[in-house]
Protein backbone atom coordinates (compact mmCIF):
# COMPACT_ATOMS: atom_id res chain seq x y z
CA UNK A 1 0.00 0.00 0.00
CA UNK A 2 1.31 3.45 -0.56
CA UNK A 3 3.32 4.73 1.78
CA UNK A 4 3.24 8.48 0.07
CA UNK A 5 0.05 9.03 0.58
CA UNK A 6 0.60 12.84 2.51
CA UNK A 7 -0.80 12.42 6.20
CA UNK A 8 -2.66 15.26 8.27
CA UNK A 9 -4.56 14.65 10.96
CA UNK A 10 -4.10 11.39 11.67
CA UNK A 11 -5.62 10.87 8.05
CA UNK A 12 -4.08 9.30 5.13
CA UNK A 13 -4.95 11.39 1.71
CA UNK A 14 -4.90 10.71 -1.89
CA UNK A 15 -3.80 13.85 -3.35
CA UNK A 16 -5.23 14.00 -6.67
CA UNK A 17 -3.45 17.31 -7.41
CA UNK A 18 0.36 15.95 -6.64
CA UNK A 19 -0.90 12.80 -8.95
CA UNK A 20 -2.23 15.45 -11.36
CA UNK A 21 0.89 17.42 -11.09
CA UNK A 22 2.69 14.55 -11.51
CA UNK A 23 0.92 13.40 -14.67
CA UNK A 24 0.93 16.94 -16.17
CA UNK A 25 4.42 17.47 -15.86
CA UNK A 26 4.95 14.12 -18.19
CA UNK A 27 2.41 15.40 -20.85
CA UNK A 28 4.49 19.31 -20.61
CA UNK A 29 7.43 17.65 -21.58
CA UNK A 30 6.58 15.07 -23.69
CA UNK A 31 4.67 18.25 -25.84
CA UNK A 32 8.23 20.40 -26.31
CA UNK A 33 9.49 17.90 -28.64
CA UNK A 34 6.83 18.41 -30.44
CA UNK A 35 6.79 21.75 -33.12
CA UNK A 36 3.11 21.61 -33.84
CA UNK A 37 1.17 21.47 -30.61
CA UNK A 38 -2.13 19.29 -29.35
CA UNK A 39 -5.04 21.46 -29.21
CA UNK A 40 -7.96 20.91 -27.47
CA UNK A 41 -11.63 22.74 -28.24
CA UNK A 42 -14.09 22.81 -25.44
CA UNK A 43 -17.69 23.46 -26.17
CA UNK A 44 -20.22 24.94 -23.76
CA UNK A 45 -23.80 25.83 -24.30
CA UNK A 46 -25.49 27.80 -21.91
CA UNK A 47 -24.97 29.60 -18.65
CA UNK A 48 -24.00 26.72 -16.24
CA UNK A 49 -21.41 28.90 -13.63
CA UNK A 50 -20.11 25.39 -12.48
CA UNK A 51 -19.74 23.99 -16.31
CA UNK A 52 -18.01 27.38 -16.52
CA UNK A 53 -15.31 26.88 -14.21
CA UNK A 54 -14.74 23.29 -15.25
CA UNK A 55 -14.01 24.67 -18.53
CA UNK A 56 -11.80 27.04 -17.83
CA UNK A 57 -9.85 25.16 -15.30
CA UNK A 58 -9.52 22.19 -18.45
CA UNK A 59 -8.34 25.17 -21.11
CA UNK A 60 -6.21 26.65 -17.96
CA UNK A 61 -4.10 23.36 -17.54
CA UNK A 62 -4.10 22.85 -21.53
CA UNK A 63 -1.92 27.02 -21.18
CA UNK A 64 0.04 25.16 -18.55
CA UNK A 65 1.17 21.90 -20.61
CA UNK A 66 2.00 23.74 -23.80
CA UNK A 67 -1.27 22.80 -25.53
CA UNK A 68 -3.07 25.01 -27.35
CA UNK A 69 -6.91 25.40 -26.71
CA UNK A 70 -10.30 27.14 -28.13
CA UNK A 71 -13.39 27.47 -26.08
CA UNK A 72 -16.16 27.61 -28.36
CA UNK A 73 -19.39 29.52 -26.51
CA UNK A 74 -22.91 28.73 -27.35
CA UNK A 75 -26.14 30.55 -26.01
CA UNK A 76 -28.39 28.22 -23.76
CA UNK A 77 -31.40 27.99 -26.47
CA UNK A 78 -29.31 26.76 -29.49
CA UNK A 79 -30.87 24.48 -31.74
CA UNK A 80 -29.47 21.07 -31.76
CA UNK A 81 -29.18 20.69 -35.19
CA UNK A 82 -27.12 23.59 -35.25
CA UNK A 83 -24.91 21.81 -32.38
CA UNK A 84 -24.50 19.07 -34.65
CA UNK A 85 -23.32 21.15 -37.50
CA UNK A 86 -20.55 22.44 -35.46
CA UNK A 87 -19.48 19.03 -34.07
CA UNK A 88 -19.30 18.67 -37.64
CA UNK A 89 -17.15 21.38 -37.94
CA UNK A 90 -15.08 19.83 -35.48
CA UNK A 91 -14.36 16.61 -36.57
CA UNK A 92 -13.30 17.69 -40.03
CA UNK A 93 -11.11 20.53 -38.54
CA UNK A 94 -7.59 19.14 -38.91
CA UNK A 95 -6.34 21.86 -37.04
CA UNK A 96 -8.03 20.30 -33.50
CA UNK A 97 -7.00 17.29 -32.14
CA UNK A 98 -9.67 16.54 -29.26
CA UNK A 99 -12.58 18.32 -28.25
CA UNK A 100 -15.34 18.19 -25.53
CA UNK A 101 -18.87 19.14 -25.37
CA UNK A 102 -19.41 20.43 -21.69
CA UNK A 103 -22.32 18.27 -19.85
CA UNK A 104 -24.76 19.05 -18.66
CA UNK A 105 -26.71 19.95 -21.60
CA UNK A 106 -29.68 22.44 -21.86
CA UNK A 107 -33.04 19.86 -21.73
CA UNK A 108 -33.66 20.29 -25.40
CA UNK A 109 -30.70 18.81 -26.24
CA UNK A 110 -30.20 14.82 -26.23
CA UNK A 111 -26.69 14.19 -25.17
CA UNK A 112 -26.85 10.94 -26.79
CA UNK A 113 -27.35 12.30 -30.14
CA UNK A 114 -24.16 14.78 -29.73
CA UNK A 115 -21.84 12.15 -28.17
CA UNK A 116 -22.91 9.68 -31.13
CA UNK A 117 -22.03 12.70 -33.48
CA UNK A 118 -18.08 12.95 -31.96
CA UNK A 119 -15.32 11.67 -34.03
CA UNK A 120 -14.44 8.74 -31.84
CA UNK A 121 -10.55 9.66 -32.76
CA UNK A 122 -11.23 13.35 -31.15
CA UNK A 123 -13.59 11.82 -28.04
CA UNK A 124 -11.38 12.99 -25.65
CA UNK A 125 -13.71 12.47 -22.81
CA UNK A 126 -13.89 8.79 -23.51
CA UNK A 127 -17.79 9.21 -23.92
CA UNK A 128 -18.58 7.86 -27.28
CA UNK A 129 -19.55 3.77 -28.24
CA UNK A 130 -16.70 3.31 -29.68
CA UNK A 131 -14.49 3.83 -27.33
CA UNK A 132 -16.46 2.42 -24.37
CA UNK A 133 -16.62 -0.49 -26.21
CA UNK A 134 -12.74 -0.54 -26.51
CA UNK A 135 -12.36 -0.10 -22.98
CA UNK A 136 -14.47 -2.85 -22.01
CA UNK A 137 -12.69 -5.36 -24.32
CA UNK A 138 -9.63 -3.70 -22.67
CA UNK A 139 -7.94 -2.27 -26.45
CA UNK A 140 -6.05 0.88 -26.53
CA UNK A 141 -8.33 3.96 -27.06
CA UNK A 142 -9.42 7.15 -25.20
CA UNK A 143 -10.85 6.04 -21.95
CA UNK A 144 -13.52 7.88 -20.04
CA UNK A 145 -11.63 10.51 -18.17
CA UNK A 146 -12.96 10.33 -14.75
CA UNK A 147 -12.63 6.68 -14.14
CA UNK A 148 -8.81 6.72 -15.54
CA UNK A 149 -8.16 9.38 -13.31
CA UNK A 150 -8.84 7.32 -10.22
CA UNK A 151 -6.99 4.35 -11.91
CA UNK A 152 -4.32 6.97 -12.43
CA UNK A 153 -4.24 7.83 -8.93
CA UNK A 154 -4.51 3.93 -7.16
CA UNK A 155 -1.81 3.69 -9.32
CA UNK A 156 -0.15 6.77 -8.31
CA UNK A 157 -0.22 5.50 -4.74
CA UNK A 158 0.68 2.18 -5.09
CA UNK A 159 -2.72 1.14 -3.84
CA UNK A 160 -2.88 -2.72 -3.87
CA UNK A 161 -6.71 -3.63 -5.72
CA UNK A 162 -5.89 -7.42 -6.56
CA UNK A 163 -8.74 -9.57 -5.02
CA UNK A 164 -10.01 -6.64 -3.41
CA UNK A 165 -14.04 -6.38 -2.82
CA UNK A 166 -14.87 -2.90 -4.18
CA UNK A 167 -17.93 -0.69 -4.26
CA UNK A 168 -19.26 1.71 -6.50
CA UNK A 169 -22.03 4.12 -5.99
CA UNK A 170 -23.23 5.08 -9.29
CA UNK A 171 -23.54 3.33 -12.58
CA UNK A 172 -23.87 6.41 -14.90
CA UNK A 173 -22.28 6.28 -17.82
CA UNK A 174 -19.63 8.58 -17.36
CA UNK A 175 -17.93 7.34 -14.10
CA UNK A 176 -19.81 4.40 -12.58
CA UNK A 177 -20.02 1.65 -15.43
CA UNK A 178 -16.48 2.33 -16.79
CA UNK A 179 -14.97 2.49 -13.12
CA UNK A 180 -16.77 -1.04 -12.39
CA UNK A 181 -15.39 -2.81 -15.49
CA UNK A 182 -11.96 -0.91 -15.50
CA UNK A 183 -11.42 -2.10 -11.73
CA UNK A 184 -12.98 -5.59 -12.71
CA UNK A 185 -10.70 -6.02 -15.52
CA UNK A 186 -7.84 -8.63 -15.34
CA UNK A 187 -4.56 -5.51 -15.20
CA UNK A 188 -2.84 -3.45 -13.28
CA UNK A 189 -4.97 -1.74 -11.17
CA UNK A 190 -8.13 -4.12 -11.18
CA UNK A 191 -8.38 -7.69 -10.20
CA UNK A 192 -11.25 -6.19 -7.44
CA UNK A 193 -13.86 -8.48 -7.29
CA UNK A 194 -16.74 -5.35 -7.99
CA UNK A 195 -20.54 -4.36 -7.06
CA UNK A 196 -22.17 -1.83 -8.52
CA UNK A 197 -25.10 -0.04 -6.60
CA UNK A 198 -27.73 2.50 -8.07
CA UNK A 199 -30.55 4.27 -6.29
CA UNK A 200 -32.87 0.73 -7.05
CA UNK A 201 -30.28 -0.65 -4.36
CA UNK A 202 -31.69 -2.36 -1.17
CA UNK A 203 -29.78 -2.01 2.16
CA UNK A 204 -27.10 0.09 0.49
CA UNK A 205 -25.09 0.39 4.13
CA UNK A 206 -24.71 -3.49 4.34
CA UNK A 207 -23.22 -3.30 0.58
CA UNK A 208 -20.74 -0.37 1.20
CA UNK A 209 -19.85 -2.14 4.48
CA UNK A 210 -18.62 -4.77 2.49
CA UNK A 211 -15.99 -2.66 0.58
CA UNK A 212 -12.70 -2.82 0.80
CA UNK A 213 -12.29 -0.28 -1.78
CA UNK A 214 -15.23 2.57 -1.93
CA UNK A 215 -15.77 4.59 -4.68
CA UNK A 216 -18.79 7.32 -4.60
CA UNK A 217 -20.39 8.60 -8.05
CA UNK A 218 -23.94 9.59 -6.41
CA UNK A 219 -24.26 12.69 -6.84
CA UNK A 220 -25.77 13.10 -3.55
CA UNK A 221 -24.21 15.83 -1.39
CA UNK A 222 -22.54 13.67 2.01
CA UNK A 223 -24.44 10.89 1.70
CA UNK A 224 -21.75 8.58 2.96
CA UNK A 225 -21.31 8.46 6.46
CA UNK A 226 -19.06 6.97 9.03
CA UNK A 227 -21.17 4.29 9.75
CA UNK A 228 -21.79 2.82 6.31
CA UNK A 229 -18.22 1.78 5.75
CA UNK A 230 -16.18 -0.25 6.84
CA UNK A 231 -13.09 0.13 9.27
CA UNK A 232 -9.75 1.11 7.08
CA UNK A 233 -11.21 1.42 3.79
CA UNK A 234 -10.23 3.26 0.72
CA UNK A 235 -12.83 5.78 -0.02
CA UNK A 236 -12.76 7.75 -3.45
CA UNK A 237 -15.46 10.58 -3.68
CA UNK A 238 -16.17 11.63 -6.87
CA UNK A 239 -19.21 14.01 -5.78
CA UNK A 240 -18.79 17.93 -6.88
CA UNK A 241 -21.47 20.03 -4.88
CA UNK A 242 -21.20 23.56 -3.99
CA UNK A 243 -22.57 24.70 -0.80
CA UNK A 244 -23.21 28.21 -0.22
CA UNK A 245 -20.71 29.14 1.87
CA UNK A 246 -20.50 33.08 2.56
CA UNK A 247 -17.43 32.85 4.65
CA UNK A 248 -15.56 32.13 1.54
CA UNK A 249 -14.64 34.83 -1.10
CA UNK A 250 -16.54 32.99 -4.31
CA UNK A 251 -19.31 32.85 -1.82
CA UNK A 252 -19.46 28.54 -1.82
CA UNK A 253 -17.83 25.85 -0.33
CA UNK A 254 -17.21 22.32 -2.75
CA UNK A 255 -18.50 18.86 -0.64
CA UNK A 256 -18.33 15.44 -1.90
CA UNK A 257 -20.42 12.51 -1.79
CA UNK A 258 -18.94 11.86 1.82
CA UNK A 259 -19.02 13.17 4.52
CA UNK A 260 -15.61 13.91 5.04
CA UNK A 261 -15.14 15.15 8.51
CA UNK A 262 -16.02 11.61 10.19
CA UNK A 263 -15.39 9.11 7.11
CA UNK A 264 -11.55 10.03 6.97
CA UNK A 265 -11.01 9.06 10.20
CA UNK A 266 -12.16 5.65 9.91
CA UNK A 267 -11.00 5.09 6.43
CA UNK A 268 -7.58 3.80 5.53
CA UNK A 269 -7.01 6.51 2.73
CA UNK A 270 -9.38 9.12 1.64
CA UNK A 271 -9.51 11.80 -1.23
CA UNK A 272 -11.00 15.27 -0.29
CA UNK A 273 -12.78 17.24 -2.36
CA UNK A 274 -11.69 19.54 -3.34
CA UNK A 275 -8.40 18.49 -4.21
CA UNK A 276 -9.13 14.75 -5.14
CA UNK A 277 -10.99 13.07 -8.29
CA UNK A 278 -11.37 16.80 -9.73
CA UNK A 279 -7.88 17.81 -10.93
CA UNK A 280 -7.15 13.93 -12.02
CA UNK A 281 -10.00 14.03 -14.25
CA UNK A 282 -8.57 17.29 -15.70
CA UNK A 283 -5.12 15.68 -16.46
CA UNK A 284 -6.11 12.86 -18.02
CA UNK A 285 -8.54 15.01 -20.27
CA UNK A 286 -4.92 16.32 -21.49
CA UNK A 287 -3.52 13.14 -21.42
CA UNK A 288 -6.45 11.88 -24.04
CA UNK A 289 -5.94 14.61 -26.10
CA UNK A 290 -2.03 13.77 -26.26
CA UNK A 291 -2.63 10.14 -27.25
CA UNK A 292 -5.36 11.62 -29.49
CA UNK A 293 -2.66 14.12 -31.15
CA UNK A 294 -0.30 11.11 -31.63
CA UNK A 295 -2.65 8.84 -33.20
CA UNK A 296 -3.55 11.48 -35.82
CA UNK A 297 0.36 12.61 -36.10
CA UNK A 298 1.38 8.86 -36.19
CA UNK A 299 3.84 9.79 -34.05
P1 LIG B 1 -25.41 10.69 -12.30
O1 LIG B 1 -25.40 10.49 -13.76
O2 LIG B 1 -26.47 11.54 -11.69
O3 LIG B 1 -25.46 9.25 -11.62
C1 LIG B 1 -25.66 9.10 -10.25
C2 LIG B 1 -25.73 7.63 -9.94
O4 LIG B 1 -25.93 7.48 -8.53
C3 LIG B 1 -26.91 6.91 -10.63
O5 LIG B 1 -26.48 5.68 -11.13
C4 LIG B 1 -27.94 6.76 -9.52
O6 LIG B 1 -28.74 5.60 -9.66
C5 LIG B 1 -27.03 6.61 -8.31
N1 LIG B 1 -27.74 7.01 -7.09
C6 LIG B 1 -28.42 8.16 -6.88
N2 LIG B 1 -28.97 8.13 -5.64
C7 LIG B 1 -28.62 6.97 -5.07
C8 LIG B 1 -28.89 6.36 -3.83
N3 LIG B 1 -29.62 6.96 -2.88
N4 LIG B 1 -28.38 5.13 -3.58
C9 LIG B 1 -27.61 4.52 -4.51
N5 LIG B 1 -27.32 5.04 -5.72
C10 LIG B 1 -27.82 6.25 -6.00
O7 LIG B 1 -24.03 11.29 -11.76
P2 LIG B 1 -22.53 11.21 -12.36
O8 LIG B 1 -22.45 11.99 -13.61
O9 LIG B 1 -22.03 9.81 -12.34
O10 LIG B 1 -21.79 12.05 -11.23
C11 LIG B 1 -21.81 11.68 -9.87
C12 LIG B 1 -21.18 12.79 -9.04
O11 LIG B 1 -19.83 12.95 -9.44
C13 LIG B 1 -21.82 14.18 -9.23
O12 LIG B 1 -21.73 14.87 -8.00
C14 LIG B 1 -20.94 14.84 -10.25
O13 LIG B 1 -20.95 16.25 -10.17
C15 LIG B 1 -19.60 14.29 -9.87
N6 LIG B 1 -18.61 14.22 -10.94
C16 LIG B 1 -17.36 14.63 -10.60
C17 LIG B 1 -16.34 14.52 -11.54
C18 LIG B 1 -14.98 14.94 -11.12
O14 LIG B 1 -14.16 15.22 -11.97
N7 LIG B 1 -14.69 14.94 -9.82
C19 LIG B 1 -16.60 14.05 -12.82
C20 LIG B 1 -17.88 13.62 -13.13
C21 LIG B 1 -18.89 13.70 -12.17
P3 LIG B 1 -29.77 5.38 -10.91
O15 LIG B 1 -28.89 4.95 -12.06
O16 LIG B 1 -30.67 4.32 -10.45
O17 LIG B 1 -30.42 6.71 -11.14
Amino acid sequence: MGLNACTFVGVNILDGKKCANALLEQIQKQTLEFDKKPHLAAVIVGNDPASKTYVAAKIRACERVGFSSSMVTLPEDYAQEKLLDKIKQLNEDKSIHGFIVQLPLPAHINPQKIILAIDPKKDVDGFHPQNIGKMTIGLPGLRPATPSGIIELLSFYNIKTEGKRCVVLGRSNIVGMPISIMLAQKSKPGNCTVTICHSRTKELSLITKTADILIVAMGKMEYIQANMIKKDAIVIDVGIHRETDPNTKRGYSLKGDVKFSEVAEKSSFITPVPGGVGPLTIASLLNNTLKAYKWQNKT
